[in-house]
């Protein structure tokens, strides 16, 4: 799996007189097994941006390349690439309709004119997959807290099988162990079956902890592409485009002015932990 986005543009309502560009220029490459965070103040363009990479929206300009075919070549199977790139949008939940957790989960790999043992098979190996114990599965989605009801909707993509899985705000608005649950099963997802992962999140903390890489739009434009410790590096312009760093990183950047000289591109609870450790074994804690 790869995709390359080549300057890609962006415009809603082309030709009217609401004409509103929502991407500039965009361009970034992601290859198999990637973990990405996508992260940009409200209206940057992250939302538009992800439906971009799955065919929803078509660039205004610019070209997508996936597995290095161009996306907008005619003939190319658009309804192929769906479900390859499985995206999950925010608040999935409110597209829940199915009487039971099971048949909603069945409702894409069934649009994919699968035959019914395989859509059952893979209905059960999605709902295993975002951890949702058995019992639940006869009962209607609406019966369901909001953590699992968000875990069902992206059961649902995954039975489809996706190469890449794309979540848009997956956490938001749960409480703080839903979150943590559907994180864990993003990790998991990411570690043991290698699948390429793209976050949108509002979290930092979240982001430093999960991603290999983060993405950051202002206004539609790509402002950062680079690892983490990088990334929040620039913490300073990060909060000019309104957004942080983790507090790690803050209090990291406290303790170096104090002249406690912690690595100051520490970007989670865990790694500062361990460098402050290191520091007392060394006795540099005492001067
Ligand atoms: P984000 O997901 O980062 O909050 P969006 O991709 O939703 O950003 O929005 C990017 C820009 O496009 C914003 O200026 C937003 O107002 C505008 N926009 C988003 N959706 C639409 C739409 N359906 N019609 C017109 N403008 C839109
Ligand atoms: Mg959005």
């Amino acid at each position: 799996m790869s995709i390359k986005a080549e300057h890609i543009n962006f415009l809603y309502g082309q030709g009217t007189a609401f004409e509103q560009y929502a991407l500039k220029d965009v361009s970034f490459q992601i290859q198999d097994g990637e973990f990405i965070g996508l992260i940009g103040h409200t209206g940057s363009g992250k939302s538009t941006l992800i439906q971009h990479l799955n065919g929803l929206l078509k660039a205004t300009s610019g070209a997508i390349y996936y597995n290095g075919e161009n996306i907008y070549q005619e003939g190319y199977d658009m309804k192929a690439l769906r479900s390859r790139v499985g995206l999950v949008f925010q608040y999935p939940e409110h597209q829940l309709f199915e009487i039971d957790v099971f048949s909603d989960v069945c409702f894409g790999p069934k649009n994919q004119g699968l035959d019914p043992e395989e859509i059952k098979e893979r209905a059960r190996e999605a709902l295993g997959l975002v951890g949702l114990p058995k019992r639940f599965w006869e009962q209607s989605p609406f019966e369901l807290s909001g953590g699992q009801k968000r875990r069902v909707a992206i059961a649902g993509v995954l039975a489809m099988r996706p190469e890449v899985l794309i979540l848009d705000e997956p956490t938001a608005g749960l409480d703080p162990r839903g979150r943590d649950e559907i994180l864990d099963e993003l990790a998991a997802l990411h570690k043991e079956k290698h699948m390429t992962i793209i976050l949108v999140s509002h979290s930092m903390e979240d982001i430093a902890r999960y991603a290999d890489r983060i993405l950051v739009m202002n206004h539609g434009e790509k402002l950062f592409d680079a690892p983490p410790r990088e990334v929040f590096r620039h913490y300073k312009e990060l909060e000019q485009v309104g957004l942080a760093a983790p507090q790690i990183t803050y209090i990291v950047h406290q303790l170096r002015e104090h002249g406690v000289m912690v690595p100051d591109d520490i970007t989670t609870v865990e790694e500062a932990k361990t460098a402050i450790l290191e520091m007392l074994q060394k006795g540099g804690g005492q001067s």
